[in-house]
């Protein structure tokens, strides 16, 4: 492996590693359900609640100033972590999955009535469902892309789908159960060509890969804070500003607003018009953090790392009869999707958190893939930068045990 990677300082920095489960020593690679959090994410939490929590943008008060100032610098940090434009353009949410509601529900507002929005068979719940809401209220229907044997996405197909209704393409960066590292740019300028714009999912691409939004000239761009080893609760949505500037809110509230009355309110200027009530300043605060760890790290560096555990554990489990890999598409993410004989995943991985293990077991909310695929679900596992050649060699070795018990 890689000499220049100091994987036992890194790991140092994350103590939940340290921990047992069932007397044996946490293997965690449940990374694409969400990322452990070095300390100094946890440090500067802890640091908010014991020196500087004030509501933001409310208060002539200097704790109020301090504690929106510390917002704002994470904002402008997020701009620069993605090259936006401009902090207007960086709404702060929940997660990936807020962000795609809120440009369903707003953006969806603009799309014709009976217009068609174009997916991939490899979406997250979270972007399908939100596009479904909107349907039922819009008669507005999703166009779903094939995928080819390795589980990239179709191109023809994809080239297929537009027509003269299609008003959207909604898409994933990285599939979160293939691994798949869809090429977004090339997606982004066909819809672009037939002049309608296109959103992102990246909740498995930034903690990977270097995104730039305006490279991709994405119009919307979706992530969590939590799969980067941020804080839950925190999420981004990137939108460009000609269609922020069109859409209208998503909720109503504080923070919002230009001025209120009974006979009618104005709303507040980009990015605070998307950001309806008190936001989870701490999170945010701690995002900042979770971003300088991430980029002072190196994001090529822990792609690098994790792309050698995948390689070196995909050949070690070929050698178990009968498994079956799902995603195998050149220059897949680490993570890796598998059934062994006919074993059921649920059994698999119930077998290997006896022995420490944490891997996800199932339909990775992700249940028409898993029909496009013939199966009910899969035993996934998933790299993160703390992750060792050691833990890979011991879930190889536990999965052949598991393997040779259920047989
Ligand atoms: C995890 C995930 C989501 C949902 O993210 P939340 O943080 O739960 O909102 C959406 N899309 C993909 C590809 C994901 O991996």
């Amino acid at each position: 492996m890689n000499a220049a990677y100091d994987i036992d300082g890194l790991r140092r920095q994350f103590p939940i590693l340290g921990r047992t489960v069932y007397g044996r020593p946490l293997i965690y690679l449940d990374n694409a359900a969400t990322s452990q959090t070095p300390e100094c994410v946890v440090d500067s939490i802890v640091r908010m609640y014991t020196h500087t929590k004030a509501n933001v943008h409310r208060g002539v008060h200097g704790l109020s100033q301090e504690a929106t100032d510390l917002q704002e610098a994470a904002r402008e940090r997020v701009r620069a972590f993605i090259n936006a434009e401009s902090t207007d353009e960086v709404i702060f949410t929940r997660g990936t999955t807020e962000g795609i509601n809120l440009v369903a529900s707003s953006m969806g507002q603009l799309l014709p009535e009976g217009s068609e929005v174009i997916v991939s068979v490899m979406e997250h719940h979270a972007n399908i469902v939100p596009w479904q809401l909107l349907g039922k209220r819009r008669g507005i229907t999703l166009r779903p892309v094939a995928m080819t044997a390795d589980g990239s996405l179709d191109m023809d197909d994809f080239r297929a789908a537009f027509n003269d209704r299609t008003s959207m393409v909604a898409m994933c960066h990285v599939s979160n159960v293939l691994g798949t590292v869809n090429p977004v740019k090339e997606i982004i300028a066909e819809a672009h060509r037939h002049g309608v714009p296109a959103l992102i999912d990246g909740a498995q691409a930034v903690s990977h890969m270097h995104v730039d939004v305006r490279e991709l000239d994405a119009d919307f761009y979706v992530f969590s804070s939590h799969k980067m080893y941020g804080p839950t609760g925190v999420g981004v949505l990137y939108g460009k500003r000609k269609w922020l500037e069109m859409m209208p809110p998503y909720q109503g509230g504080g923070e919002m607003i230009g001025h209120v009355g009974f006979d009618g309110t104005t709303f507040a200027d980009l990015p605070f018009k998307f950001e309806a009530g008190t936001p989870d300043f701490v999170g945010i605060a701690a995002l900042h953090t979770a971003i300088n760890w991430l980029e002072d790290t190196g994001i090529g560096a822990i792609a690098q790392h994790e792309h050698n555990l995948m390689e070196h554990t995909m050949a070690g489990l070929e050698e178990i009869p009968g498994i079956r890999f799902f995603g195998t598409a050149p220059g897949k993410a680490a993570v890796i999707s598998f059934l062994v004989g006919n074993e059921h995943p649920y059994d698999v991985g119930m077998l290997l958190d006896k022995l420490g293990i944490a891997v996800r077991t199932g339909h990775h909310c992700a249940q028409p893939l898993m029909h496009a695929l013939g199966i009910e679900g899969t035993v996934r596992l998933a790299f993160a930068a703390y992750n060792t050649i050691e833990e890979a060699d011991s879930f190889t070795a536990a999965l052949k045990r598991v393997a040779a018990m259920l047989a």
